[in-house]
């Protein structure tokens, strides 16, 4: 669908699945989406020591590494008190997990900014929530019809404030084929307004990082 779309995404896959799936992970890189840091083991680092999270981070990075030869420069994974700082030091672009805006925006650390962008995510993108009915959820699966008016109705809110779209996606899910058209349909009724951008969460960082403000 990506393909027929002419869309290129970013796939956070942790280190531990792009070893055992190698195959994939590299047929992913190799059609030219990006590939982004999920962890080792998906792990949730919130109560990790600096040096705990650090070996995490740097696991994580290698195996990627070794399956698609390049070096993630973005992470999405359950971060701690010491994530921007271990990031910052470790040369990632960008960060994608917190909640707390609709824009990208710079990320400082010891109230220094930093070549460092969060992508704020959004529970409104995140597919689990519509369609996953497990985990103790008390609410019925919604159709994609359902959920096409939601996305629908989020990109045009946000479209008209010129601001950002961060769909949060995973392919057990969303890759369900009436889910999967539905997500084509609202593609297109994206591509149908005048200077949407469709691109990779690195290539987002980078301009972010290229027109935000050092100081903000
Ligand atoms: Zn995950």
């Amino acid at each position: 669908m990506l393909d027929r779309q002419n869309i290129k995404a970013t796939f956070f896959i942790p280190g531990w699945v792009a070893e055992k799936y190698h195959k994939i992970s590299k047929q992913i890189a190799s059609r030219g989406h990006e590939i982004a840091h999920h962890g080792y083991l998906h792990e949730d680092c919130s109560n990790f020591s600096y040096e705990e999270e650090k070996h995490a981070l740097t696991k994580g990075s290698e195996a990627l590494g070794m399956v698609t030869g390049k070096t993630p420069r973005g992470l999405r994974l359950g971060p701690s008190k010491n994530t921007f700082k271990l990031l910052a030091e470790m040369g990632f672009l960008y960060e994608s997990t917190l909640m707390d805006s609709d824009q990208p925006y710079r990320i400082s650390v010891n109230s220094r900014p930093q070549h460092l962008i969060e992508l704020p995510v959004s529970f409104a993108f995140n597919d689990t929530l519509y369609f996953v009915y497990t985990f103790g959820m008390s609410k019925p699966v919604l159709s994609p019809r359902e959920v096409e008016t939601i996305y629908r109705d989020e990109f045009d809110a946000l479209y008209k404030e010129g601001r950002y779209c961060m769909y949060m996606l995973h392919p057990q899910i969303i890759g369900r084929a009436s889910r999967l058209e539905m997500l084509e349909r609202t593609i297109e009724y994206m591509k149908s307004r005048p200077g949407v951008w469709f691109t990779t969460a690195f290539e987002l960082a980078k301009y972010c990082d290229e027109t935000l403000n050092l100081e903000s």
